[in-house]
């Protein structure tokens, strides 16, 4: 038996919608391993945060607002989570695809002498034993790799590669030991610079992506971006407007880039490759603005609009902004 603990990355309690879907994918993999399912959060804002987590099929939530999490380096982080898992017992370790994640999952590994597969789409267990599934070489080959014997494994899981559901027992919420007392590197001073792009278009409740119809980077800001704009959105690309460096590649959506499942996704100037549909075909609705009706995106489009881009988006965009008067 293993049991799966999520690791929850957060700033002053403020959170990504990956917490949710690692939360629903703890439980789901626990049962699947006759476990049980947790969470780990900590620092500032953790308390809040375990609170909205309770929404969610835990078993448990360990907290610490330990303010030595805030102003120290990762080290803090990495003795809570150890201590979590080491009270917990045999474990898979679920830690976000993101900076953070990375960091963490690297170091937690190497403290439990753990295994690690990063960029997990997919999780396959047979006979107690759990396979990740991750894609390699940049998307052209999908692996599944089991980790070694032993107690742990860690990995990390790619934003909205999972659905997030609520709906749970109410987890308990369990307060974590302080570690016994080390040295630590502190943080004198940071400087922190958002990359909205990035973690807008992956949380975005709308993305509108252009492809290579659009034939250059200006209609990128002229044409989808106040459509987005309306709809309060964000702006992505196919590989192909990232290959000509119409916009830069933290806005790729597909096998080789970003996985987004918004409410609305509406992909224009796109023909729809097998590469880009992975990307984004868990979206809750999707529409196609393309010249041609047949095209592949119209198999798994719930409204295909044919015609030129360059007439039907900024129509669109009036009549968004009208609706919103
Ligand atoms: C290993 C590998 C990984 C890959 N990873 C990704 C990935 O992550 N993401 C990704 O997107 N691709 C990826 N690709 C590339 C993918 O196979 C396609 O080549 C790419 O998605 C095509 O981009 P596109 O739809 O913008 O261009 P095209 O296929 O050229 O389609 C352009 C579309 O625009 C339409 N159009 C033209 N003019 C207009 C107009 N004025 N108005 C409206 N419509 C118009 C056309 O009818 C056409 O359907 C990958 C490929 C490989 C081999």
């Amino acid at each position: 038996m293993q049991h799966v603990v999520e690791v929850v990355e957060h700033r002053k309690g403020q959170t990504r919608k990956v917490t949710f879907e690692l939360a629903t994918q703890a439980r789901d993999l626990a049962d699947r391993l006759g476990g049980t399912a947790h969470a780990v959060v900590l620092g500032s804002g953790a308390a809040e945060l375990a609170e909205q987590l309770k929404a969610y099929p835990l078993d448990a939530v360990h907290v610490a607002e330990d303010p030595d999490v805030d102003a120290y380096l990762i080290d803090p982080t990495i003795d809570y989570v150890e201590a979590v898992a080491r009270a917990v017992g045999s474990a898979v370790i679920l830690v976000p695809n993101t900076m953070y994640g990375r960091d963490v999952a690297s170091r937690i590994a190497a403290r439990l002498g753990a295994g690690m597969v990063a960029d997990v789409t997919g999780f396959e267990v047979e006979g107690g034993r759990v396979a990740c599934v991750a894609p390699k070489l940049g998307g052209a080959t999908i692996t599944a790799c089991a980790f070694r014997d032993g107690e742990y494994g860690v990995a990390t899981v790619r934003p909205n590669a999972f659905a997030a559901q609520s709906g749970g027992a109410g987890a308990r919420v369990d307060a974590i030991e302080k570690p016994p007392g080390r040295r630590y590197a502190m943080r004198i001073e940071s400087e922190v610079e958002e990359a909205s792009d990035e973690l807008g278009l992956e949380e975005a409740p709308v993305v509108v992506s252009g492809g290579r119809g659009l034939g250059g980077a200006d209609p990128f800001r002229t044409l989808l971006k106040p459509l987005a704009d309306a709809l309060g959105g964000a702006v992505g690309a196919s590989r192909a407007a990232a290959d000509a460096g119409w916009v830069p590649y933290s806005l790729q959506i597909g096998q080789t880039g970003k996985t987004v499942s918004p409410k609305l996704y509406i992909a224009v100037g796109i023909s729809g490759a097998i590469q880009h549909k992975v990307g984004m075909r868990s979206s809750g609705t999707i529409v196609a603005v393309n010249k041609d009706g047949a095209a592949p995106i119209a198999e798994f489009s719930d409204l295909v609009v044919v015609g030129d881009a360059f007439a039907i988006i900024p129509e669109l965009t009036k009549l968004v902004e009208a609706a919103k008067a």
